[in-house]
This record gives C-alpha cells, sequence and structure tokens, in this order.
C-alpha cells in the first residue's frame, strides 16, 4: 500500500540533481527512479502535491536566484484525533488524543 509517508520517504532518497549528472547510468537511474515517484504520487491523494512541494524544495535557493523554500514536513501514517484532528501515535479508548482524551488516567489504565 502507497502512503503519502511512504512517498515522502521516496523523494527524500530521490537524487533531485540526476539530470544534470554527466554520469550515463546515474542519469538512467535518476529518470526511472522519478517515473515510479511519478506513478506513485499519481495514484494517492495528496501526492502530486507532496511532490510538487519537494520539487520547490530543492528547486530553489541560490543557484536558482530565488528563496529557498523549505522542505515539506513528513506526512504521519498514524491514526487522527477525533477531537483535534491532529495525527497521532496513540488514541485512548474514546477516540481522542493524550491532550484531549475526556479518561481520567485510572480509566486509560483499567482500574474503574
Ligand atoms: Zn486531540
Amino acid at each position: 500500500m502507497t502512503s503519502l509517508a511512504k512517498l515522502y520517504d521516496r523523494l527524500e532518497r530521490h537524487d533531485w540533481y540526476y539530470q544534470m549528472s554527466d554520469d550515463h547510468r546515474c542519469w538512467q537511474r535518476g529518470e526511472a527512479d522519478w517515473k515510479e515517484i511519478t506513478e506513485m504520487a499519481a495514484s494517492i491523494p495528496g501526492g502530486d502535491e507532496l511532490k510538487g512541494a519537494f520539487s520547490t524544495h530543492y528547486y530553489t535557493g541560490e543557484p536558482w536566484g530565488n528563496e529557498k523554500q523549505p522542505k515539506p514536513e513528513r506526512p504521519h501514517d498514524g491514526p487522527t484525533c477525533y477531537q483535534c484532528e491532529q495525527p497521532v501515535n496513540y488514541l485512548f479508548d474514546d477516540g481522542r488524543c493524550k491532550d484531549c482524551t475526556r479518561l481520567i488516567p485510572d480509566e486509560v489504565l483499567g482500574n474503574v
């Protein structure tokens, strides 16, 4: 299964400057990798946007004579809190994150 987080990892490993390589094999590898990434990005919602944000990051800055754009944040694969809608690593039984949960500590520990 492809996810935005997996796409992110691919984008991060991609050789963004392969087109400038004099080494043909290096160029070919970059080209094949880019083709796979493009297909991956097209197959998931938000994929093209993430790919675009990465391109913007790698193709801005001093050599391009413009302002370097920040690298996008790694998207989260985990569950989303029902209340604050933030992606979190762990949800409590009421579907909320540790900051939003309405369970009291004893309930969380199963003592009630
Ligand atoms: Zn929350």
